[in-house]
């Protein structure tokens, strides 16, 4: 269990709502949701998940966190909005969605192996290196995200579109050696530390 988790677990205590509403973007929505299903019923994934949007929110309310927390219901949401557009609260269900993976990642608690988690943990490291993707170094370590083998077959299926990329100039070999990156680098560090000191000070001003 992470530090952060113990820190919360004990700072919350018997009140996962109001921790959702302190550190979750959005999470202050969350008491507005009159439970009438649209959200779960829109959504074209939703029948197919562990627990559908309505279903997570009544969950928080109940406080259930291990089971919100550790869920990768979240983590499958693909942001076509088709909630928020039929909520009759106006919740920003997509947001909130988001908000609880990204909360759940940061308490080491999101499920380690569901892809989009993956997907997000390479994107994310790939990015903020240097401020832009290196698409051939991002695409590599998604092929080998599950093993050598794996990653071998998945280059070959591949291959023709990363040679297509490569003579359009989408796609450059060098970048395995470096790649490009934007003008102020460790200004783009300082401003992603700065974030983080704000979503900090955020959440310890909401718990008071
Ligand atoms: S549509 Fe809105 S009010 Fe209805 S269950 Fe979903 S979040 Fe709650
Ligand atoms: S935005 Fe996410 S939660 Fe909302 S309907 Fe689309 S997939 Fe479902």
């Amino acid at each position: 269990m992470s530090n952060l988790n113990t820190q919360m677990i004990e700072k919350y205590r018997n009140s996962f709502l109001r921790e959702v509403e302190a550190n979750v973007e959005e999470g202050e929505w969350v008491k507005m949701c009159m439970q009438c299903g649209v959200c779960s019923g829109s959504c074209p994934f939703g029948p197919h998940w562990e627990h559908p949007p309505q279903e997570i929110f009544m969950m928080i309310r109940a406080g259930k966190r291990d089971d919100v927390l550790t869920s990768d219901s979240m983590w499958m949401c693909t942001s076509c909005y088709n909630c928020i557009v039929r909520c009759p609260r106006g919740l920003p269900i997509t947001h909130i969605m988001h908000g609880l993976a990204h909360y759940a990642h940061r308490l080491g608690l999101a499920p380690k192996e569901n892809p989009t988690h993956k997907f997000a943990i390479k994107f994310w490291d790939n990015l903020t290196r240097t401020g832009r993707v290196n698409e051939l170094k991002l695409g590599l370590a998604l092929y080998f995200m599950n093993g050598f083998s794996e990653g071998i077959k998945t280059s070959l299926k591949m291959k023709d579109i990363g040679l297509g990329m490569w003579k359009t100039k989408r796609l450059s070999p060098m970048e395995i050696v470096g790649g490009h990156k934007c003008k102020d680098v460790s200004g783009l560090h300082k401003i992603l530390a700065k974030a983080r000191e704000i979503e900090e000070s955020k959440a310890q001003k909401f718990s008071g």
